[in-house]
């Protein structure tokens, strides 16, 4: 193998690209973005992008240019428009062809649009430009109105108060994080805002959105509300199109095995558009928009291609900041049938989810980085033990989760 290219020059392209230099290879290494910015970091997106004073700059994935240093073809603003796998060939959006040994998939996701009338009107957020546009947009508004109770929604909710604007969030849910978060911290995390002022409605179905003067009208069953600003936070939606049309298995993402290998095996696919199996959760598949898994899947098929056979098994870990708190779940929720609470103090909370075996599957936690992080990076260990715990133990603060190592 000596022709590797990559598709999607976001983190987990980028850190594949990385990763296969460190391993040793020196053959072709082409790595495809149709943005114009060298890999960059999203998660400062919704948070300091938009609250720091100084104008942001996209925060590069490798800091400095490791990318540059390390002999990969990098070509930015032109897509892959098809892959046509019998000739093992890319077609890109400027017409010129590249042919591959192996492909790395790392397309990622886009935002999902409000599909309702005047629904064009709110923005959303995925890349560094919607970032710089919300920023001024935010900054020259008085109301905003935030169309979803989700990360992205409350992260940008949180920005937009700290600049002291008035913020309502509209939730369609009965509850917000249903995707990601368990109530008892999805509550907290509404009280806090709530604190702050902003105005939370959940169970509120959205009908169009007009145009009035220099702002919008937000048509709900909640009535009419008028904004400055309407940003939608509504999930994202893997993005598979190039893998639908080269006929890859595709079902919520686009299905690997446990080493990262789509349905053909010179194909791989890592990061948000990628759905797979993991070790630890038997029976279930996964597809993760968060940045460790790009990050640690990146890496993981860089091996693969490098002759490794072990499963991706790094552990589902997300991180969400809001004003001072941080929301911190490592492993999988879903996969609890158990709670168990532990309080850190300082309102500090710490969820343990335990399967039916009283195994540790997941630890969440909402409350300062210095209350939460270390115990969540000690969960973490614990999930990886697969031991039974006791819960009178986990539920103790007095019980240094050290000592259940
Ligand atoms: C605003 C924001 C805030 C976030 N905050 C957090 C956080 O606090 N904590 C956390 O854990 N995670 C966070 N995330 C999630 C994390 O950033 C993503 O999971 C991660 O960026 C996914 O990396 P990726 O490489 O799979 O996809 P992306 O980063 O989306 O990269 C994919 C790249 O592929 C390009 N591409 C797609 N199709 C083609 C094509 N056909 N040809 C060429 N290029 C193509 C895209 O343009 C894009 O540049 C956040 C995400 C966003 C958007």
């Amino acid at each position: 193998m000596n022709n590797i290219v990559i598709v999607g020059a976001g983190e987990a392209g980028g850190r594949a690209a990385i990763a296969l230099r460190d391993g040793g290879y020196t053959g072709r290494l082409a790595l495809i973005g149709e943005e114009v910015h060298a890999p960059y970091e999203r998660p400062p997106l919704s948070k300091a992008a938009i609250v720091e004073p100084d104008e942001p700059r996209p925060t590069t994935i490798s800091g400095g240019d490791r990318l540059g240093e390390l002999d990969i073809e990098r070509m930015t603003d032109v897509a892959v428009a098809a892959i046509e796998r019998a000739e093992r060939t890319l077609a890109l959006s400027d017409g010129r062809r590249l042919g591959y040994d192996a492909l790395i998939l790392a397309t990622g996701a886009r935002a999902r649009s409000l599909n309702l009338p005047g629904g064009e009107h709110a923005l959303t957020l995925r890349s560094f430009e919607d970032a710089q546009r919300l920023r001024e947009r935010i900054r020259a508004a008085e109301r905003v109105i935030v169309i979803g109770g989700g990360l992205i929604g409350l992260e940008l909710a949180a920005a937009a108060r700290t600049l002291r604007r008035e913020v309502t969030v509209l939730e369609a849910d009965t509850r917000l994080l249903r995707r990601s978060t368990p109530e008892i911290l999805a509550s907290a995390v509404e009280a806090r805002h709530v604190r702050e002022g902003v105005e939370i409605a959940k169970g509120v179905r959205i009908e169009r959105i007009d145009p009035r003067g220099r702002g919008f009208v937000v048509h709900s069953s909640l009535g009419s509300r008028e904004a400055d600003l309407v940003v939608g936070g509504i999930g994202a939606l893997p993005r598979t199109e190039l893998a639908v049309a080269a006929g890859l298995a595709v079902e919520n993402g686009i299905l690997v095995d446990a080493q990262l290998r789509t349905s053909d095996p010179d194909i791989l696919a890592v990061g948000d558009c990628a759905n797979f199996p993991h070790p630890l959760y038997p029976g279930r598949r996964m597809r993760l928009e968060a940045w460790r898994h790009a990050f640690a899947s990146g890496a993981h098929a860089a091996q693969t291609l490098l002759g490794g056979d072990d499963a991706y098994a790094a552990l589902p870990w997300f991180w969400s900041d809001q004003y001072d708190l941080t929301l911190q779940i490592v492993g999988l929720v879903e996969a609890g049938e158990a709670i168990v609470a532990r309080e850190l103090g300082d309102g500090a909370t710490l969820l343990f989810h335990l399967d039916r075996d009283g195994r540790l599957v997941a630890a969440a936690g909402l409350g300062t980085i210095e209350r939460i992080g270390k115990e969540i990076k000690l969960a973490e260990r614990l999930i990886g033990r697969r031991a039974s715990q006791s819960a009178a133990a986990l539920a103790d603060p007095g019980v240094n989760l050290k000592r259940l190592l």
